[in-house]
């Protein structure tokens, strides 16, 4: 089978697959639609990450083709009725960096209470400012997460042992989950968990159902100081009004790992805000998570 890698791995593609399989591995394969159109013309598999766009021209340039890898869990670049209609199966790494993600999330959570970058910089610069360094304690407040999935649930686990009130929203979710159940966490509507958390953490895939899931009314209701961390998708946030709420509301802050457009067209207004933290989309991407997805995606490519 001629395999073709058309994104960056973040590593060697293991001699285990080498030595099954024909493999052209690009990095920048899939930014180039001409190039990939002409490279892949054999393919079987083609694997990918969020850059490439799997859509339906491509699809039928390629009448090999019998699988699609993401490496990674979004599928919003997939034209997946195209493939469906031409029997093409996708494999996705769902799970596989959910731990990373959910870490992020429990330190971009200490980092809005402990600020250890902001000081360190001012403390280097000779400074002994103490009263600047006054924090927050996460146990007692209140963590709303919107979507219970592989990165909730692993969300949720953590931010327990930290003391943390669990309340979530997820229509999909049945109360009698184990990790609902177990974990103490409480099942509200959009509407509650927006109004009572003190965090609030997105993980929804992006979908038309999702898309603007979080807009002006939701960001409204929300408590005075309330944090907004999102590693979903940019588009679960209707960004104007988050920009809109974050001025107005100066003790509000925002963490945001991915964005609207990514990477954002500049000037950035979001960026320019004293109450928002951005990262390029690094939540899932640890040394760990990065072995897991690449091993989950290649083993299964041949099913
Ligand atoms: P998952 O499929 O395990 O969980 C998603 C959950 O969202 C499901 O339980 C589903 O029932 C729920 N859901 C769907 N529609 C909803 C809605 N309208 N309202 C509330 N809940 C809804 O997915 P996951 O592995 O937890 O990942 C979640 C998302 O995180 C991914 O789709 C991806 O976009 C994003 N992600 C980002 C990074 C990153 O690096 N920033 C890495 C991995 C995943």
């Amino acid at each position: 089978m001629e395999v073709i890698i058309a994104e960056d791995l973040w590593g060697p593609v293991p001699d285990w697959f080498l030595q099954k399989w024909a493999v052209v591995y690009d990095h920048d394969l899939g930014l180039d639609p001409a190039r990939l159109t002409e490279t892949c013309s054999q393919a079987k598999a083609l694997v990918v990450r969020n850059r490439t766009q799997v859509n339906r021209e491509l699809i039928e340039h390629l009448p090999n083709l019998r699988v699609v890898g993401r490496l990674g869990v979004g599928v919003e670049n997939l034209d997946l009725d195209a493939l469906a209609e031409r029997g093409v199966s996708v494999v996705t790494a769902r799970g596989a960096n959910a731990n990373a993600v959910a870490e992020y999330v429990i330190a971009a959570l200490f980092e809005h209470a402990r600020f250890l970058g902001r000081l360190s910089g001012e403390t280097k610069q000779g400074q002994w400012n103490r009263a600047s360094g006054i924090g927050r304690e996460l146990h007692g407040k209140t963590l709303g997460l919107i979507g219970f999935g592989e990165i909730g649930q692993r969300v949720a686990s953590r931010a327990h042992a930290l003391g943390l009130e669990i309340i979530a929203y997820d229509p999909l979710l049945h109360p009698a989950h184990p990790a609902v159940h177990d974990g103490g966490v409480r099942q509200k509507s959009l509407a509650d968990v927006c109004r009572e958390a003190d965090y609030l953490s997105l993980h929804v895939p992006l979908t038309a159902n999702t898309r603007h899931l979080i807009g002006a009314a939701e960001f409204a209701s929300m408590k005075r100081e309330a944090v907004l961390i999102n590693t979903a998708r940019g588009g679960v946030v209707d960004e104007s009004a988050l920009l809109h709420s974050l001025q107005e509301h100066p003790h509000r802050f925002a963490v945001l790992d991915v964005r609207e457009h990514e990477p954002p067209s500049q000037p950035d207004a979001l960026a320019q805000l004293p109450n928002v933290l951005l990262t390029p989309h690094i939540a899932g991407l640890t040394h760990e998570s990065q072995a897991q997805v690449t091993d989950r995606v290649l083993r299964e490519l041949h099913t």
